[in-house]
């Protein structure tokens, strides 16, 4: 049996990010880019009106006010998309428009607002400012500028300057392929028939859930049944997987043959770690394929992917930050646990005048699955730790999103 630290570091000593693929600029979005973006154009490439009103030359306007406006003439009308080739001289303005270029000659720009216009003219009611309102070539971003560095994670604003850059698309680290297999002799599909001893096999749609929301690709293979022949043709079929998934059949049971199988195939790492829920867990590599073994039981299924197997997806989705938040609460009730094991309990965390408490959603049996739709965070409790009270602090994961309003 081997730490849960230790076994992370085993994990992610085998795991490397994927190999990089080019995908359309909206696709990449909330993936990790795989190049540095270096502008080959400024932004915006001329300089342009930054409001709605006319252009005209600064020494113009001095001394102008409401009582004694100056009075130019208007030579042209600058749409956005539209250049002038017009050059302002003296007494003159032109009208422009937000975005449109400042044609030649000018060197400010009044607001509508500050003008009125006649025929052809234009009353200006205030002296303009210089270069306010005007925004100049490249103060967006500059030709030859290093923009968005490889290895951030991408969001929109990113997707906006893509698109702005005229990129239709970038390199980003593939998506992983994850191959979730569940094992058991008792397993039926949704929709299927449960005979008396028969359950359903919810590990399956829990794990590819866990996985897509990872970013991954889940590829379900169903249910592998308690037999060496049947594990070895599932494992097959999860060739052209970057990572396999299976649930159950890791443990000491008279059928619990997935980790023989795993050694059978390819190699073992480690089995069994320091942590409850999630024990049993085996962990190897098959062709070179990194294999989670993951104990059957709903909760250890789920708690273990989230301590192991959602860092490595996010390491070969090209992540460097792998790990979910995790802050310190004060926990809202005592409770005992046995030294040796690193203890993930599930709980209701509350933000409340600044500080997060924290709750048990009661049963914490493996088998509850219930306790994990109740919960939005894992209390982690060290090794060493025997017993806590009512009060005391605890570093808890928040596992979903239930905080980003908070
Ligand atoms: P095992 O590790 O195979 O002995 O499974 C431990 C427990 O988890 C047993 O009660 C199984 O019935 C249950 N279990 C195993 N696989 C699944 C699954 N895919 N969906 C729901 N429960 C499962
Ligand atoms: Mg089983």
């Amino acid at each position: 049996m081997i730490s849960v630290d230790k076994a992370l570091e085993q994990i992610l000593g085998v795991i490397n990010p994927l190999r990089l693929e080019k995908v359309n600029i909206l696709e990449a979005l909330n993936r990790v880019l795989g190049e540095d973006i270096t502008s080959d154009r400024d932004i915006p490439p001329l300089p342009n009106s930054a409001m709605d009103g006319y252009v005209l030359r600064f020494d113009d306007t001095l001394g102008a006010t409401r009582e004694r406006p100056v009075v130019l003439t208007v030579i042209d009308d600058i749409q956005a998309g539209r250049v002038s080739t017009k050059t302002i001289g003296p007494g003159q303005a032109i009208r422009i428009m937000t975005g449109a270029p400042i044609p030649a000659g000018a060197d400010a720009v009044t607001r509508v607002e500050d003008t009125e216009k006649d025929g052809d003219r234009v009353r200006v009611y205030v002296p303009a400012k210089k270069g306010l309102d005007i925004r100049l070539a490249g103060e967006d971003v500059k030709k030859g500028e290093l923009i968005i560095p490889k290895g951030k994670i991408i969001r929109p604003a990113e997707v906006g300057m893509f698109a702005a850059l005229n990129r239709p698309d970038v390199a980003v680290y593939r998506r992983p392929k994850v191959a979730v297999l569940s094992t058991g002799d008792e397993l039926v599909d949704i929709g299927g028939e449960l005979a008396p001893g028969m359950i359903t096999n919810s590990n399956s749609y829990s794990l590819a859930a866990q996985v897509a929301e990872c970013g991954a690709i889940p590829l379900r293979l169903g249910i592998a049944r308690d037999t060496r022949e049947d594990l070895i043709s599932k494992f097959e079929a999860a060739k052209g997987a970057d990572l396999i998934v299976t649930s159950g059949g890791v443990s000491v049971g008279d059928y619990d043959l997935v980790k023989d199988v795993m050694g059978e195939l390819g190699a073992m790492r480690f089995w069994k770690v320091a942590m409850r829920p999630g024990r049993p867990l085996a962990f190897g590599t098959i062709g070179g394929v990194p294999v989670f073994g993951l104990p059957g039981n709903p909760v250890s299924v789920m708690v273990s992917f989230e301590q192991f197997v959602r860092p490595a997806i996010l390491r070969m989705s090209g992540f460097t930050n792998l790990f979910r938040p995790a802050v310190k609460a004060v926990l809202k009730e005592g409770l005992q646990k046995k030294a040796g094991f690193r203890y993930f309990l599930r709980a209701v965390v509350e933000l409340k005048g600044g500080k997060y408490y924290a709750v048990m959603t009661g049963e914490q049996g493996s088998g509850i699955l219930k306790s994990m739709v109740m919960a939005n965070g894992l209390i982690v409790l060290p090794e060493d730790v025997t017993s806590l009270i009512a009060g005391d602090e605890v570093t808890v994961q928040l596992i979903d999103r239930s905080f980003e309003t908070a």
